[in-house]
């Protein structure tokens, strides 16, 4: 197993994984956890994110590919337990994707039929 990050002292998901800011938790484990999005953008709209800290999707992948697992792994049972396990999971990477917060997390969006594109 690679060394986990420290958190990042500025990072608003490392101080929810902290509990230093509250969140609305609905899965959590050894290395990932799991809370609804502040402003949901569907019924169901929660935040997968690993603990430590990555920047994004594509740090995640190329440092630690298992906690990635983890992570879509999380996003999946939530999915199945809060809505009817049908769902999109959305890694915005890099601000013109539309990350704005740059500790890795996926949308888990589910709960409606939902439309597409996002462009
Ligand atoms: P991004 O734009 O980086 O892909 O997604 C960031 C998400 O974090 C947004 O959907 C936004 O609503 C959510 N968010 C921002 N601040 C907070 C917060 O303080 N608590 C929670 N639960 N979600 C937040």
């Amino acid at each position: 197993m690679t060394n986990a990050p420290a958190a990042s002292a500025n990072c608003l998901f490392c101080k929810i994984v902290a509990g230093d800011v509250p969140a609305d938790v609905v899965a959590s484990s050894e290395r990932v956890l799991a809370f609804r999005d502040i402003d949901p953008k569907a019924p169901l709209h929660v935040l997968v994110v690993p603990k430590a800290h990555h920047g994004d999707v594509s740090v995640l992948a190329a440092a630690d590919p298992s906690l990635l697992a983890e992570v879509v792994a999380t996003a999946d049972e939530v999915a199945t337990e809060l809505a009817d396990g049908q769902y999109r999971l959305i890694f915005n990477s890099g601000p013109r994707a539309g990350q704005s917060v740059f500790h890795v997390h996926g949308h888990v969006v589910g709960g409606a039929r939902l439309g597409w594109t996002p462009a």
